[in-house]
């Protein structure tokens, strides 16, 4: 691969702020923060920053003012969709609809297709996020597409579950990359099969569209991706913004999720009547800084997502190969190439709690990395082979401690030394368990620190 990796990595870590904040480890020194936990949420690009700023003075009311600011501020707001569409190669038929997050875009899909009187089956998968399964049962009977013996999705699963179904399948909602094991999945293959017995399918881009460019349509109908949504705090974009991309123009019978002003044509007590999408999916005021945040990001990140995509699956894969170098080390992913995955893994320290290794990390050597069960319960307890009656046992005894794994998800702006760093700071804890399982203990001891909340998500 002809990639400069020391002048990419540079360059694009100049392009996100608070790279180099100091922040205090237990020594009673400070170091430079080393986040690992991109999965979770991305720091801002600069340049969304300098949108933010040079836009705040010409800052009004979106589609509500006859104002010269409004009118500014309301086309810059429309044009923003059309931005979106380019950059995931939306059909010219398909909207774009903003929302506060992807799990919104879920629960908003969830809530429109219910209203569509077809099929009422979905199939989800094992290895979702809560936000791309529990709004499907809110509103539908759900079944889940099953993993092979290494976490990943099986096709002969998915193909079995449309067969059994006989062609009762609304929709087929995948994550596009997993928040757990990094896997990406083959949504092309998925749509081909979900097409071919009738159904529809939603891509969860969360983890996907902030590391590689995606298409929607690729030019093969069979391939389309039906519907989309993503997050615009995982690109680098944390200013309060999702989006689903989809054909919901179509469901003019869907009511929308939030019902208010700026979703309506003319209502009196009597009656209501909805505006046509997408306006009546955005109730309330919209948020026009964070969809400029977004299209900001999406204009640094466009040109270059293909080197983002090597130049972090460089990173991962010397993470992934160091880490497999570590007794007592589990890595819950087999080692796939980097064209297999996005930048992230997650694994686990025999004899050593999820909770603590995270905190001895942060502590010892300012490193954020994330634990617990990240938001997509199921797959972790089937990662970790958690029986029904295990999870019983944790159901029902609340101070329980919960196994889970801890992650290391990577951005553009991680490097190889940062990398470095983590690989040799995990080893040190590895040889040294039981002196850093004392240490740690009668500290959390000290502090009173025994909730298992916090790990969960
Ligand atoms: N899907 C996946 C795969 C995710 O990783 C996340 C965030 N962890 C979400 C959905 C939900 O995203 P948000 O919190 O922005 O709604």
């Amino acid at each position: 691969m002809g990639l400069n990796e020391q002048r990419v990595s540079s360059y694009l870590r100049s392009l996100v702020a608070g790279v180099n904040t100091q922040v205090p480890v237990r020594t009673g020194g400070y170091v430079t923060a080393v986040n690992f936990d991109n999965a979770a949420t991305t720091p801002p690009f600069c340049s969304v920053l300098n949108e933010i700023t040079a836009f705040a003075p010409w800052y009004a009311s979106v589609h509500r003012g006859k104002g010269y600011k409004s009118i500014i501020t309301s086309d810059l707001y429309e044009q923003a969709r059309q931005t979106v569409k380019q950059f995931v190669r939306a059909a010219a038929s398909d909207m774009v609809v903003f929302t506060k997050s992807t799990t919104e875009s879920i629960n908003l899909l969830a809530q429109i297709l219910a209203f569509d009187s077809g099929e009422k089956l979905i199939l989800a998968t094992d290895m979702e996020h809560l936000a791309n399964d529990l709004p499907w049962r809110r509103h539908f009977t759900v079944d889940y597409v099953r993993l092979d013996a290494y976490g990943r999705l099986s096709m002969k699963s998915l193909e079995d579950k449309l067969k059994q179904h006989g062609g009762k399948v609304a929709l087929v909602a995948v994550t596009g990359a997993s928040n757990v094991t990094g896997y990406l999945n083959p949504v092309r293959a998925i749509a081909c099969l979900a097409h071919q017995y009738g159904a529809k399918i939603f891509v969860d881009g969360a983890q996907l569209v902030p590391h590689m460019p995606f298409q929607m349509n690729t030019g093969n109908p069979a391939e389309r991706i039906d519907f989309l949504a993503f997050s615009a705090h995982k690109m680098y974009a944390p200013f309060g913004t999702g989006v689903l991309v989809g054909n919901c123009r179509q469901f003019t019978q869907a009511e929308p999720l939030l019902w208010g002003g700026g979703a309506v044509d003319l209502t009196s007590q009597q009656f209501i009547e909805w505006d046509a999408p997408p306006d009546r999916y955005e109730a309330g005021t919209p948020n026009v800084m964070g969809v400029l945040a977004l299209i900001a990001a999406m204009r640094t990140l466009a040109d270059d997502l293909e080197l983002i995509h090597q130049y972090e699956n460089r990173l991962i894969t010397a993470l992934i190969d160091g880490l497999s170098g570590i007794a007592g080390i589990q890595l819950y992913s087999v080692p796939a190439s980097g064209d297999e995955r996005v930048s992230l893994i997650s694994f686990t320290l025999d004899g050593m709690e999820h909770g603590l290794l995270a905190q001895i990390l942060s502590e010892e050597a300012g490193i954020a990395v994330r634990n617990g069960l990240f938001c997509a319960h199921p797959y972790v307890e089937k990662l970790l082979k958690m029986s029904e009656q295990d999870l019983h046992y944790y159901h029902t005894h609340e101070d329980a401690a919960v196994p889970g794994l801890v992650r290391v998800s990577l951005g553009l702006y991680n490097t190889r030394q940062e990398v470095e760093l983590f690989l040799r700071t995990v080893r040190h804890i590895a040889a040294n368990r039981s002196y850093y399982c004392k240490k740690y203990q009668a500290a959390l001891r000290d502090r009173g620190c025994t909730s298992r909340h916090s790990d969960f998500c």
